[in-house]
């Protein structure tokens, strides 16, 4: 089969011919129909996380549809539509796995990261963590839920019942969040590049009420923020726009230093904290809300071999909404 290759930090990728992966017992063999391009990818492709194994197929937002079962999977059939987020797998018995945070656990795997991931024409996933898609969507349209819209999901949740949200960076997770965020009830203020009009007039097509450059003043305090864009420095920005109690959510696996604050800017019982990763229940929950909202994705779809491309243009934040590789070609 045909996979994009990484084969050590800062190359690019390489298309290579490689074997077809066999699932072993409780895996299952994926033909990958759509992967979508994660920021995280950039940060396993630029060397930014230590746990990379190498060589590497990278991609986490995966679509495709159960090719072979690995022995004693009985949770799918051949033929069935799945999804394959991230979080790949995790020990099951460590006190995070067992007290409802396997997004912590310390032994887990990470698709794209340290199992081979989904620039590729098959993936091989444990199957207790692949999610069962709904019938309606076309697979490119569909995998940017898989992380944009599960880790999105995790950081709304995060931020509690806040009505005045604030979102920092709108690209791809944004622009599901803020869908999520209207559908119940909340008001989206968008932060982007200063003068950067074209991803605000985006923001604003889904859902955004107000959309600026990142170091605006929103036209009210905000209860809380989400950031996604890596940049440290929006740390304290989001911490003065939000009133006191509220929640600044640092959604993102890798982010630039934070530069010191005052600490005035965090009293008054402000919380700063971060999402690390998912677990199962986040997924089920979301994948089950995303239909009713209902969810729709800005999509720019490329070619497999088009990798570097749609990862150079997530790079150069020319991308509104997001990249989905297409392994048969589009
Ligand atoms: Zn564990
Ligand atoms: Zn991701």
């Amino acid at each position: 089969m045909t996979a994009m290759v990484l084969d050590a930090p800062g190359a690019s990728l390489v298309a290579r011919e490689v074997p077809r992966p066999e699932p072993g017992a409780g895996q299952v063999l994926v033909r990958v129909s759509a992967c979508a391009v994660c920021r995280t990818d950039l940060h396993v492709v630029d060397g930014e996380l230590p746990q990379v194994k190498r060589p590497v197929v990278p991609g986490h937002e995966i679509v495709g549809r159960v090719a072979v079962l690995g022995e004693s999977v009985t949770r799918f059939a051949l033929g069935d539509r799945v999804g394959i987020p991230w979080l790949g797998w995790t020990c099951g018995h460590c006190r995070f796995c067992r007290t409802g945070q396997e997004n912590l656990c310390e032994q887990a795997r990470f698709t794209g990261c340290t199992i081979d991931g989904g620039y590729a024409e098959f993936a091989v996933a444990d199957a207790r963590y692949c999610f069962p898609l709904p019938a309606v969507g076309a697979d490119a349209s569909l995998a940017p839920l898989l992380c944009a819209g599960l880790i999105g999901y995790r950081c709304l949740v995060a931020c509690g019942d806040a009505e005045r949200l604030g979102i920092y960076g709108f690209g791809a997770a944004a622009h599901i969040v803020a869908q999520v965020a209207n559908h119940q009830g909340r008001r989206v203020f968008a932060f982007t590049r200063p003068g950067d009009v074209a991803a605000q007039a985006f923001a604003r097509r889904h859902g955004a009420m107000w959309a600026g450059g990142a170091d605006d003043a929103p036209p009210e305090e905000l209860d809380a923020a989400i950031l996604f864009a890596p940049v440290g420095a929006l740390v304290p920005l989001a911490l003065a726009a939000i009133r006191p109690g509220g929640t600044v959510v640092c959604g993102g696996i890798h982010m630039s230093d934070i530069p010191s604050f005052p600490y005035d800017l965090l009293w008054r019982e402000k919380r700063l904290v971060s999402v690390a990763n998912l677990t199962r229940r986040d997924g089920e929950a979301f994948l089950a809300l995303a239909p009713q909202v209902p969810v729709r994705t800005d999509i720019e779809v490329f070619p497999l071999g088009e990798a570097n491309a749609a990862l150079n243009r997530l790079r150069a934040g020319q991308l509104t909404g997001a990249a989905v590789l297409i392994p048969g070609g589009v």
